[in-house]
C-alpha cells in the first residue's frame, strides 16, 4: 500500500537495509522499484544513516528505515536526510509496534508507518499489518487502495449513491474474523508487551558477565529509545561458534535460530536490487547472530533455564 500511495514505478529507487526481512523488499518490487541495500550500524543493527547519502541517485524516491528488533533507527537523523534531498521515509515498523523514539511512537514519524500483525509479532491476527499515514489528505485514496482499487468505504458510509473502480488496489483489508482476533490482542497489547519485556530483562542481565567477559554482545537500546521486546539476540564472535551454539542448544531441546540471511546475498535480492558500498556490518550479523526463545508467558524458569545452557556452552568453546 506505501509503495502504490507513493507511486512507486519501473526504475524508482528505495533505500533500505539489506539486514531486514523480504517484506520490506517485495513490496516496492512488485511496483518495479529497485531496492537499494545499504549496511547497518554496528551498535543498534539498524540502517546505517551515515551510510544513507552515498547511496542517493536521481532516481531515488523513499528511504525505508526498519526497526530491528523492535529498537528504532536514528529517525532525527534520517529524516533531515530525506529533507535535504526531498525523499519520502516510509519506516518499517514491523517489528516495533509500541517502541518509542523520543517519546513518539515508532511508524509514526516518517510519512508512512507499516506495522506487522504477523503470527510472529508480538500482537497478531495470524497474517495482516496496519498502515500508519502522516499525511490527512492520502487517507481517502488509501482507503481505495485497501478496498480493491474501489470508494466503497465512502459508499458504506453514506457518501455515495453507488461505489466505482477509482484507481489501483487490492484485497488489503482483514477479514472481520482476523479483526476480531486482532481487538482482543490489542486489548491485552500492555500485557504481552509486559511479560515479553520481563523475560528480555532476564535474559539481558543473565547474559551481563558474558559481554564483560568479550564473549558475546548483546543488544543496545539507545538512551531516547523505549522498546517492545520483540527480540532478544546475541551476537557470537563468528559464524562457527554461532551455529554450534544453536545446535547444541537444540540439542538439550532449546530452538534457537539465526537472523536473516541478507537480502543482498539473496537469490531475488540479486536480481532485483543493487548494493551500496561494503556491507560488512550486515554479513557479519548474518553470520554471527542468534535469536533466543522469547514468548508472552514464558516463565521465569524457562528463561533461567535459558540462560545457564547458553552460558554453559559458551564457556565450553
Ligand atoms: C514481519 C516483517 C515484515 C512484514 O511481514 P508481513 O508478513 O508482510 O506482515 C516486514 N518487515 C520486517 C522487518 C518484518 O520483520
Amino acid at each position: 500500500m506505501a509503495a502504490i500511495l507513493l507511486d512507486i514505478g519501473p526504475g524508482d529507487e528505495i533505500i533500505m537495509p539489506s539486514f531486514t526481512f523480504v517484506s520490506t523488499a517485495n513490496s516496492f518490487v512488485l511496483r518495479g522499484g529497485v531496492p537499494v541495500f545499504v549496511d547497518i550500524r554496528a551498535d543498534t543493527l539498524n540502517l546505517d544513516d551515515m551510510k544513507i547519502e552515498a547511496a542517493i541517485t536521481s532516481r531515488t524516491k523513499a528511504i525505508v528505515p526498519v526497526h530491528y528488533a523492535g529498537v528504532a533507527c536514528d529517525m532525527e537523523n534520517i529524516i533531515c536526510i530525506a529533507e535535504r534531498h526531498r525523499l519520502r521515509v516510509v519506516e518499517d515498523a514491523a517489528q516495533a509496534f509500541m517502541s518509542t523514539y523520543n517519546g513518539r511512537g515508532v511508524g509514526t514519524l516518517g510519512e508512512l508507518g507499516t506495522v506487522s500483525f504477523h503470527e510472529t509479532k508480538n500482537v497478531t491476527s495470524g497474517e495482516g499489518g496496519a498502515l500508519l499515514i502522516n499525511h490527512s489528505d492520502w487517507i481517502e485514496m488509501a482507503e481505495t487502495i485497501w478496498e480493491k482499487g474501489t470508494n466503497r468505504a465512502r459508499f458504506i458510509r453514506g457518501e455515495l449513491d453507488k461505489y466505482t473502480w477509482v484507481n489501483v488496489g487490492s484485497s488489503f483489508l482483514p477479514s472481520e474474523i482476523g479483526a476480531a482476533f486482532l481487538l482482543a490482542q490489542l486489548e491485552e497489547a500492555e500485557t504481552i508487551m509486559a511479560s515479553r519485556l520481563r523475560s528480555w530483562n532476564q535474559y539481558h542481565e543473565g547474559f551481563a558477565a558474558l559481554e564483560a567477559a568479550g564473549k558475546v554482545r548483546r543488544p543496545m537500546i539507545p538512551a531516547h529509545c523505549t522498546h517492545n521486546a520483540h527480540t532478544y539476540y546475541l551476537l557470537l564472535p563468528d559464524s562457527k561458534t554461532r551455529d554450534l551454539l544453536i545446535e547444541r542448544l537444540s540439542a538439550v531441546g532449546i530452538q534457537a535460530v539465526s537472523h536473516y540471511v541478507p537480502l543482498h546475498d539473496s537469490p531475488a535480492g540479486k536480481r532485483y536490487g543493487r548494493t551500496e558500498g561494503d556491507l560488512s556490518v550486515t554479513q557479519s550479523a548474518g553470520s554471527c547472530l542468534i535469536r533466543l526463545p522469547l514468548w508472552a508467558g514464558m516463565a521465569d524458569e524457562q528463561t533461567r533455564t535459558v540462560i545457564e545452557e547458553t552460558i554453559d556452552i559458551i564457556e565450553k568453546f
